[in-house]
Order: C-alpha cells, then sequence, then structure tokens
C-alpha cells in the first residue's frame, strides 16, 4: 500500500510559535520584520516587505527616525521631521519612537 507524500513546512523550534507581522498602510501590505543592528548607529530597525516586492528598512537612530524609501530620502530627511509614511506607521503602532526631546529642543 503507497500512500501519496506530502510536502511538509519545517515546523518552527519549540517554544517559538509561527507569526508574522503584517501592516496596512494606504492599502497596502508590508510585512514587518526586525533587523539587528549596531546599537551605536540605531536602537531598532525593521525591514517592511511590501506586496510588490519592494523593500524599505526604518531605522529609530537618536537623532530620529530614517527611513530609506524615496519619499523619506528626498521630501522627508531633515525637512519633515514626521516623516514618510512608514514611519509614522511603525509610530502609530509603537514599534519606534519619535524623535527624543532633546534633539527637538537643540534645534529650537
Ligand atoms: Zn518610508
Amino acid at each position: 500500500m503507497s500512500t501519496p507524500s506530502r510536502v511538509r513546512r519545517p515546523r518552527p523550534a519549540r517554544g517559538a510559535p509561527s507569526s508574522r507581522l503584517i501592516l496596512m498602510i494606504n492599502q497596502t501590505l508590508y510585512e514587518i520584520r526586525p533587523l539587528a543592528c549596531d546599537p551605536t548607529i540605531a536602537e531598532k530597525a525593521y525591514r517592511l516587505d511590501k506586496e510588490d516586492g519592494s523593500v524599505y528598512d526604518v531605522s529609530q537612530t537618536p537623532h530620529g527616525p530614517l527611513c530609506d524609501c524615496p519619499d523619506f530620502v528626498f521630501r522627508r530627511d531633515g525637512l519633515d521631521p514626521s516623516g514618510c509614511k512608514h514611519v509614522k506607521a511603525l509610530l502609530a503602532h509603537g514599534l519606534i519612537e519619535g524623535h527624543r526631546a532633546d534633539v527637538a529642543a537643540a534645534r529650537g
């Protein structure tokens, strides 16, 4: 007697449930994954994988949040402290923190 073989997905290690963090920003889904980062450069960092294959990295630095998307790089960095939609979404959900009070005070 033979039975058809099934492809089985590897199970996560015991105690580590399989989970994914999905965030919707303006009707677009992103998978959010934490990134390892050098603590002297960034306190936290996340990779946002967009449905279309685009990938953006958002980090929380002592100088405020940063994103490597074109909107942040060309229109927000140093100009708009509220940041791009990715920064705003991660701030809204508590994944990163905004500018520190001392940074804001230094800018006047
Ligand atoms: Zn962005």
